[in-house]
């Protein structure tokens, strides 16, 4: 059944008002200089308007209060002065439905936005305290087993204070990781963008890389070409460059190598670096830039990643406006791809 108007109502209520006064005139009294029909329309239609206007008045003055009312609840702290004014023709009710049932639906969706945030938000600490863990207890370890007598033990002591040495490195390289990160979700690393030449920016993150890669029997080989200029931040392309290096060492395979080479794309360039090491199998590509993701659980803390390096060269690519993709088969290697843009 349609829910009743308002303003029908009043209508049929007055109505109901008029045919009242007006029968209980035509019986009860009587104006000897009037005949008694007349006197009954007149009583009738004069209670017909005057209870029209009352009751038009009061149930216009209830509902504002009500929507009023309502719209203070929904509205939370823009108050009742943003409910619009109603008239009893409006379908004041029906339009507050349809704004509470809008309402709703926002708050539906707020909140499913913040439990997924609350989610991330105890992942990322539950990693976060996981990854820390293990240097500490390694440090831990070692401070100990020196206290207990390993000090005077000359066969362990350095060998022991160095390994206590390189977790205090490995915390140090979480800790400015994070806050690398950090900047650079919160946008307050805004990025330099100037003519650079990517074979310089190559050469230099690869000296940074050198000593690893050669401990590892791993060579870095740099074929772009040397007059090739694209626009970016030379700082934070050297970090993409480095953090990627650093993989290609971490997991590659001695005698190995790991490569950047460019292609040509018109207005822009698309740089690969690719490595012949062990590789990573296809179920683990889609999360492969998501902080602290590994793809075996102790196979690169052991390498002494932090496992932000792929989640900062995205940010970094995306914040150049660009974007970074992987291909890898298991046992044959990996290739890194993103674009940048060209420098004329
Ligand atoms: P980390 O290396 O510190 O763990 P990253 O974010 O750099 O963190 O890498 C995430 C994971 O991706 C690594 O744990 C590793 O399993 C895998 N990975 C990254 N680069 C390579 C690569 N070149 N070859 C094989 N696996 C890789």
């Amino acid at each position: 059944m349609r829910p009743i108007h308002p303003r029908q109502l009043i209508l049929l209520v007055t109505l109901a008002i008029g045919i009242v006064a007006a029968v209980t005139t035509l019986v009860v009294t009587g104006d000897p200089g009037l005949p008694r029909t007349a006197q009954a329309i007149i009583v009738g239609a004069s209670a017909l308007l005057v209870s029209y206007l009352v009751l038009s008045f009061v149930l216009r003055r209830f509902i504002q209060d009500r929507i009023r009312g309502i719209y203070k609840t929904v509205q939370g702290l823009r108050g009742a002065a943003d409910a619009p004014a109603v008239g009893i023709s409006d379908d004041a009710l029906g339009r507050v439905e349809g704004e509470v049932a809008e309402w709703a639906s926002a708050r539906r969706s707020e909140i499913t936005e913040l439990k997924e945030r609350e989610k991330f938000r105890r992942e990322f600490i539950g990693n976060l305290a996981h990854e820390l863990k293990t240097p500490i207890f390694n440090i831990q370890g070692y401070i100990l087993t020196l206290l207990e007598g390993g000090l005077e033990d000359e066969k362990v002591n350095r060998d022991f204070l160095t390994r206590a040495s390189h977790g205090v490195d490995r915390l140090i390289k979480i800790v400015e990781d994070l806050d690398l990160i950090t900047k650079l979700e919160s946008g307050v690393m805004d990025l330099r963008l100037h003519r650079i030449l990517l074979h310089d920016v190559v050469e230099e993150a690869m000296e940074e890389v050198e000593l690893q890669a050669r401990e590892k029997g791993i060579a870095l080989l740099d074929k772009v070409p040397e007059d090739l200029a694209v626009l970016g931040d030379k700082d934070r392309l050297i970090q993409v460059f480095v953090n990627l290096f650093v993989n290609g060492v971490n997991y590659g395979r001695p005698g190995g190598h790991c490569t950047v080479s460019v292609d040509d794309l018109d207005e822009r360039v698309l740089v690969e670096v690719s490595d012949n090491g062990i590789g990573i199998s296809e179920e683990h590509l889609p999360r492969l830039f998501e902080r602290f993701y590994r793809v075996g659980k102790s196979r690169s803390r052991n390498e002494g990643g932090s496992g932000l390096g792929l989640a900062i060269v995205k940010h970094i690519v995306d914040a150049h406006g660009q974007t970074i993709t992987v291909k890898s088969q298991e046992g044959r290697g990996s290739t890194f791809a993103f674009t940048l843009r060209r420098a004329r």
